[in-house]
């Protein structure tokens, strides 16, 4: 099914929880320094599922959001790479550029964005979620968010470099290095790239823990040393006091489990995004001097991960379970991701079949 046409295009576009449509949106004028993309591939990320179960989370409903000025319902998806196909004429970057899109918001005024800690804008965002996004057959953004990509780099490959960048990041704000021991609570898409990355970093042991064996399987085969099932086993037991440890699901149970991971001194960061608030024992960790350190989105990690790819180091679509086409991505993706499943990263193709050009 193509919705594509003179004036519009298809899209998955998020109206409200358990409502995500494909419609035709209609196709706007570029303003200056916006570039129009035809999508590649798109991701689905754990927060779109939530944004479909039970949000809205983060995707304005009341208020338009600061910088991209939207409101639902919009496009959603912030995983995605494509071709450009048009460019605003200040704008330097040539139509037929393949390009991964850093979906984060800027506003380039405030006092984070002039220290160059963009990701803590705010006005922070995504192009995807407080945005119109990449779950499309075409994506309209400031082209701030692009990173030509070099012949080396699949379409695969640079629809997954957004929750490695979520991943390149955590290990930086752990301040993983060569030698290291590290555990990491959860092998959804995030943990298993924080463990592949672990490795490739230096890290000596990777623990992983989760409920799903296939996805314990998963993190073996991307390099963990060790895997937990939490159902039966005790990862702090497992690690018995690593330098770094990464909580990736966002739950009580999962952030003591990484607490209990580490040694004393030792470092644990926080990526999963909690619903409510979590508790901690103070004693604890002011007695084992345990560093918190909570990790939020990425900056300057684009480039690096880019270059690691091209050069054969790291292998990020590894994580692909299934592509699915866009008319299928509720029924295909949304539905079997908000069910606990085999699958891990599920990839939107909005040009199926040898369409695309
Ligand atoms: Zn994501
Ligand atoms: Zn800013």
């Amino acid at each position: 099914m193509s919705l594509m046409n003179d004036t519009g295009f298809a899209a998955a576009v998020w109206h409200g929880a358990g409502d995500i449509r494909i419609e035709c949106r209609p196709r706007v004028p570029l303003k200056p320094g916006e570039v129009r993309l035809k999508v590649s591939l798109c991701g689905i990320c754990g927060s779109d599922v939530h944004e479909f179960r039970d949000g809205p989370h983060a995707i304005p409903v009341a208020t338009p959001h600061a910088v991209s000025g939207e409101i639902a319902p919009l496009v959603i998806g912030h995983e995605f790479a494509g071709e450009i196909i048009e460019a605003a004429a200040d704008v330097d970057l040539a139509p037929g550029t393949r390009v991964a899109v850093e979906p984060e918001y800027r506003c380039d005024r405030c006092a984070a964005c002039r220290r160059g800690e963009y990701n803590l804008c705010v006005a922070m965002g995504f192009a995807g979620l407080m945005g119109s996004g990449g779950m499309a057959e075409e994506a309209v953004l400031p082209s701030y968010m692009l990173h030509p990509l070099p012949d080396t780099v699949t379409d695969r490959q640079a629809a997954v470099l957004e929750p490695a960048a979520v991943a390149l990041h955590a290990l930086r704000r752990g301040r993983v290095r060569a030698g290291d021991t590290v555990a990491v609570a959860g092998a959804g898409p995030i943990g298993l790239l924080i463990a592949q990355l672990a490795r490739i970093a230096g890290a000596r042991r990777v623990i992983v823990s989760d409920v799903s064996d296939a996805r314990l399987a998963m993190a073996r085969s991307l390099g963990a040393t060790d895997t937990v099932n939490a159902a039966s086993g005790d990862l702090a037991t497992v690690a018995n006091g690593v330098d770094v440890a990464f909580e990736a699901v966002g739950t009580q149970a999962t952030l003591d489990a990484a607490i209990a991971s580490v040694r004393k001194g030792g470092r644990v960061v926080f990526v999963g995004l909690c619903s409510g608030r979590v508790s901690i024992d103070g004693f604890d960790l002011v007695n084992r001097e345990v560093e918190i350190i909570p990790s939020v989105g990425y900056r300057d990690v684009y480039p690096d991960l880019i270059g690691m790819i091209a050069g054969g180091l790291f292998d990020p679509s590894r994580i692909v379970t299934r592509e699915i086409a866009l008319a299928s991505a509720v029924t295909e993706g949304f539905a079997r991701l908000a069910t606990p499943g085999q699958d891990v990263k599920i990839l939107i193709n909005p040009s199926p079949k040898g369409a695309r050009s």
